[in-house]
């Protein structure tokens, strides 16, 4: 599989506007496609605002990718990744997603860890040059991963020498929040956005309708497991398909790592997906379930009651919260089982 360079600048811009007939505006898509954010991009808006819309959230997307990315040496975080531990000064957008990270960090235990980057790359998931480290290098590295080391004071980050941060678990969820808010600025009521399989929709779809989203069935990520009916929510996807290499011994090494050994997360769960109202919040929830596995992640469900979660286990089984049960068609023979609260 090939790796692509983190946050890669938006390389690719293409509009294209879809039919203009008699009134179509209220009903006709307007379509933008771009490369951001190390990913495919699609959004799409409804109604004679759509126009606007569109071009004013390819150029918050742009703004977002360059505070935020890890390896352009341009932005905040790279800033205070290379600062040996100095305060950098932070934008509020920065400043948003650190406090998300905080907040997750806390709620799932650790399991969401902004912090593990150097172990990130030591895995190669950062430039594509794939290997599995010995168990003394992970051990030495995971001491400098103490997310209660980076702090945030008078919208100054820090970042202690030796230790680096990463948001490539929630980035793009924020992304996706300012979008939508820009999609509301501009007048749009009915508008879906994918940002690399990650869906974020404003209202229903121009007719009324429930937008549906398909969820990726794990085991054949070219289908969809699931078909879930949703309106102004996001639905946010962390998966072992996403990114991942195989090791000499044959077995499967995906991107998500487990902060308590430094390997990809292997507690029993494929993918995990977030529905809720908040990107961000999903976003972060989504690496957060995935870490934490199937009875962490019920009880982390049953805890915070603000978001809605579609689990797939190793050995084939949908879980989902009780919350969606009425908007979930399960596509395959997989069972599903209700995580009642
Ligand atoms: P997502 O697809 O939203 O789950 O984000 C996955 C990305 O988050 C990875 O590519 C890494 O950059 C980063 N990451 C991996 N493991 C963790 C973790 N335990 N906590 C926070 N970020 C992580
Ligand atoms: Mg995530």
């Amino acid at each position: 599989m090939q790796m692509r360079k983190k946050y890669a600048v938006s390389a690719l811009l293409l509009l294209t506007l879809c039919g203009c007939g008699a009134d179509p505006a209220a009903q006709e898509a307007k379509s933008l496609d771009l490369f951001a954010m190390d990913t495919y991009m699609n959004l799409k808006a409804y109604g004679s605002h759509a126009d606007a819309a569109l071009k004013a959230s390819a150029d918050r997307i742009t703004e977002l990718e360059k505070l935020l990315s890890v390896t352009d040496a341009g932005s905040e975080i790279y800033a205070a990744n290379h600062a040996d531990g100095a305060a950098v000064g932070i934008s509020p957008d920065t400043e948003t997603v650190l406090d998300m990270a905080a907040k997750v960090y806390a709620e799932s235990r650790g399991a969401l860890n902004i912090a593990m980057y150097p172990v990130l790359q030591a895995w190669g998931f950062t430039t594509g040059a794939y290997q599995v480290p010995d168990g003394e290098q992970i051990a030495a590295l995971l001491a400098e991963t103490d997310f209660l080391q980076v702090t945030v004071r008078d919208s100054k980050l820090t970042v202690p020498a030796g230790m680096q941060i990463d948001l490539g678990a929630l980035a793009k969820g924020y992304a996706g929040e300012c979008v939508m808010e820009c999609m509301r600025e501009n007048g749009v009521k009915s508008a879906i956005i994918s940002l690399g399989g990650n869906v974020q929709a404003i209202g229903s779809k121009p007719d009324g309708s429930a937008w549906k989203v398909g969820i990726t069935n794990p085991f054949l990520p070219d289908e969809n497991l699931g078909i879930l009916q949703v309106t102004d929510s996001a639905v946010i996807t962390s998966g072992n398909y996403e990114r991942y290499f195989e090791g000499d011994d044959g077995q499967r090494y995906w991107h998500i790592l487990d902060p308590a050994d430094g390997f990809p997360a292997d507690n029993g769960i494929v993918s995990a997906t977030v529905i809720g109202a908040n990107g961000l919040y999903c976003d972060a929830l989504s690496t957060a379930l995935f870490v934490e596995g199937a009875d962490r992640a019920a009880a982390h469900w049953r805890a915070a009651q603000d978001f809605q979660a579609v689990l797939v286990t190793e050995d084939a089984r949908i879980l989902i919260t009780a919350g969606i049960q009425d908007g979930f068609e399960n596509l395959t023979e997989m069972p599903v089982e209700v995580i009642a609260p």
